[in-house]
């Protein structure tokens, strides 16, 4: 069976130099070992994806030369199968609705904080602080019928039975990692899985998707190292397969920071209108 690789952005904006670089590599990869090369479009976020970006997406990778089978994944055609995971995560007993708002998450971690700073994910949010997952089956059912909203989360601390976990990383990590990675979802505490009117989160989409298309190697930006994690312990307890891993080092600005689909400087659309041409992209990002 060829290799399967994916390109997987999210339609929220402009592509840059940084989704030039995952793109490129991804269909470079692809090549080299014979194998199959998707777009997926992880569009589960109905507030910030739009159509326009989607068309301009397309659009910005051909022009890069690179070519892509079809028909495209589009994640919200595809809720009822990532219902199905959280529904199978729910039978294991291992999601708990949580009902505090981003403010009242806020505030907990600013009171706990007061005894000592609280502990932060591998991305420097703050853990989940709240106590939902104590609350009794009638709380619960009261809470649901008063129609609260709330965010289905992942009891990290059931769900990490699944011990010794790892993944094989043929890039490399932000530290360094490569080879064999020990995975620690522990480090991200009770992630959010799906909320009351989306079935689906990042992490569970994106793992539900790797599966589905036989995805069995990942290129993508050194941002989702720690990611992985999460996804290798979703894929374990979903009994999905596992593919192999290769982060890549990300685009940065002279500032050295990440670069940001608002900041236009560094925009595929608007290095072209200035003249760039596809060669010059692959210049730029070190791909020649
Ligand atoms: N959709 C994600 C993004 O645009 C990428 C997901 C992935 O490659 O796993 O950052």
């Amino acid at each position: 069976m060829p290799p399967v690789f994916r390109f997987a952005p999210s339609p929220n904006g402009l592509l840059h130099l940084g989704h030039a670089y995952s793109a490129l590599l991804n269909f470079d990869r692809a090549r080299e070992a014979g194998g199959r090369l998707l777009l997926r479009i992880e569009d589960i976020d109905a507030t910030r994806c739009r159509p326009e970006f989607e068309a301009a997406i397309y659009e910005d990778i051909a022009w890069l030369g690179i070519a892509w089978e079809t028909p495209v994944r589009r994640q919200s055609e595809h809720l009822a199968e990532y219902r199905t995971a959280l529904e199978k995560l729910s039978a294991l007993g291992l999601v708990y609705p949580a009902f505090e708002s981003r403010a009242e998450i806020a505030r907990l971690v600013t009171a706990r904080e007061a005894d000592g700073p609280w502990p932060r994910d591998p991305d420097g949010a703050p853990l989940y602080p709240g106590h939902a997952k104590s609350l009794t089956d009638d709380e619960r059912a009261r809470l649901i019928a008063s129609g609260a909203p709330y965010a289905l989360r992942l009891d990290m601390a059931a769900a990490c039975g699944v011990a010794g976990l790892s993944w094989n990383e043929l890039g490399e990590g932000p530290g360094g990692e490569r080879g064999t990675v020990p995975a620690r979802p522990e480090t991200w505490g009770d992630v959010i899985l799906a909320r009351k009117e989306t079935p689906t989160s990042y992490h569970l989409s994106v793992v539900v998707d790797d599966a589905l298309q036989g995805v069995s190697e990942v290129v993508r930006g050194q941002d989702l190292f720690h990611a992985t994690s999460v996804h290798r312990l979703l894929q374990a307890l979903l009994g999905l397969p596992q593919p192999a891993y290769r982060h890549h080092g990300l685009i940065r600005d002279g500032e050295g920071r990440k670069l940001s689909k608002s900041d236009r400087s560094t925009g595929l659309r608007e290095l072209r209108a200035a003249g760039m041409t596809p060669a010059g992209i692959r210049q730029l990002v070190g791909l020649g």
